[in-house]
């Protein structure tokens, strides 16, 4: 996951809002992250950044000039000749004859030798960044940034590249072209291209304003596993509908995978174990990755999980599992929520105020002071803790905001 920190978009960002673009894409890198973060998503071990990476992405320029697979025009810009490199377009299937006719030719772009090639890098212009490098001063394109930091920390060749539809043509075919005519060798193995997010039955996009924010939905009161579980429950190839159905249908499956965790932690039962049940939770293991090797079907996976949700439940309801049985029924949930990170934050994640009332309160039941139990209820509720009592004693679960609007 690489940060594009400097490109034409953040220095015309920059313009328009007066801010330095170090200071602008800080800021936006802060967002992004927090958002990830709320959105339980991993976080990669390093997260290059183009600005502190321009000697790599000149030594990949120099080598391109050297071979032949660039030029220089007279303004300083270096761009690649698309003529030197036939495999060109086999990423998108495109016809070369046919390629970029019709694209916008930008107007710092016309030196170019041919109307397909793309810039490497750009010459320097007042009011833009620029480095003094030994091919010249300026800055890199946008195209290359991506190149460079990708082989510097993964090597010439890596397995998987993903990116959004749109980035196939021009900018993946750009990488293509630029890293295998330095390197010789193939660049990616597998590329991964997700669908548009959609709103309204249109594209999510900033340019049209048809867009939701992640913070301003968890700001409404909208639960980050909620919203993480309404992201990934589609094929990363089908187009995702955003909406409130979509929100409340998940904050619903939240509140189910709450109340199995719940159940399965305070359930106790004395006697046999299940015979039927280790089978059971290695069938569910083998579904849940066979699923995802199918190309990620999220889909499948996402149903693997819920039937052995409904399988627990019928289980403990007819008191067929042991207390060991739960064990290790949770213990598969967590095993599978390694990968969907939708499950509820284990008793230990607890905020020592909401576990002490909770230990309080079971103390109360215990003795039979109804009156301290109510008000502890109370009392756990305004943390936004539900406590409920079953023959197995207390449970409890967080409460998921489904919010509308
Ligand atoms: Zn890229």
């Amino acid at each position: 996951m690489n940060i594009t920190d400097i490109d034409d978009k953040i220095i015309r960002g920059a313009a328009a809002t007066g801010e330095p673009i170090d200071v602008l894409a800080e800021l936006y890198l802060a967002m992004f992250l927090s958002d990830a973060a709320a959105l339980r998503m991993t976080i990669p071990d390093v997260l290059p950044r183009a600005t502190r990476h321009v000697d790599e992405i000149v030594a990949l320029i120099a080598v391109l000039l050297e071979r032949g697979h660039a030029y220089r025009t007279d303004d300083g810009s270096v761009f690649f000749r698309i003529a030197s490199w036939p495999a060109y377009g086999r990423l998108a299937r495109l016809d070369p004859e046919g390629m970029r006719v019709g694209e916008r030719v930008e107007a710092d772009e016309y030196g170019k030798d041919d109307v397909r090639d793309f810039v490497l890098w750009k010459g320097p212009k007042p009011g833009e960044p620029s480095w003094e490098t030994a091919i010249g001063p300026g800055r890199p394109g946008w195209h290359i940034e991506c190149s460079a930091m990708s082989m510097r920390h993964l090597g010439p060749s890596f397995d998987i590249h993903t990116g959004g539809v749109d980035l196939i043509f021009p900018h993946h075919e750009d990488e293509i072209a630029q890293s295998e005519a330095a390197t010789g060798q193939p660049f990616v193995g597998t590329w991964l291209h997700c669908a548009h997010l959609q709103m309204g039955g249109a594209k999510m996009a900033k340019s049209t304003g048809n867009i939701a924010r992640v913070g301003a939905l968890l700001a409404g009161g909208i639960s980050p596993r909620a919203l993480r579980l309404a992201l990934i429950s589609v094929h990363y190839r089908a187009g995702l509908n955003h909406s409130d159905d979509s929100l409340a249908a998940a904050g619903a499956a939240i509140e189910r995978l709450d109340a199995v965790v719940a159940a399965l932690s305070t359930y106790t039962q004395t006697g046999p174990d299940d015979p039927g049940l280790d089978e059971r939770l290695e069938a569910a293991t083998i579904a849940f990755g066979e699923a995802l090797d199918d190309d990620l079907n999220i889909s499948a996976a996402l149903a693997v999980v819920f039937d052995l949700v409904r399988d627990l439940n019928r289980r403990m309801e007819r008191r067929l599992l042991s207390t060991a049985d739960t064990g290790r029924a949770l213990e598969t949930l967590r095993d599978l929520d390694e990968v969907l990170a939708i499950l509820p934050d284990a008793a230990t994640d607890l905020e020592p105020e909401v576990a002490a009332l909770l230990e309080e309160r079971a103390a109360a039941r215990t003795a039979r002071d109804f009156a301290s139990s109510d008000r502890l209820r109370d009392e756990l509720a305004a943390h936004g803790i539900t406590v409920e009592d079953t023959r197995d004693g207390q449970r409890w679960r967080r409460n998921v905001e489904v919010g509308h609007g």
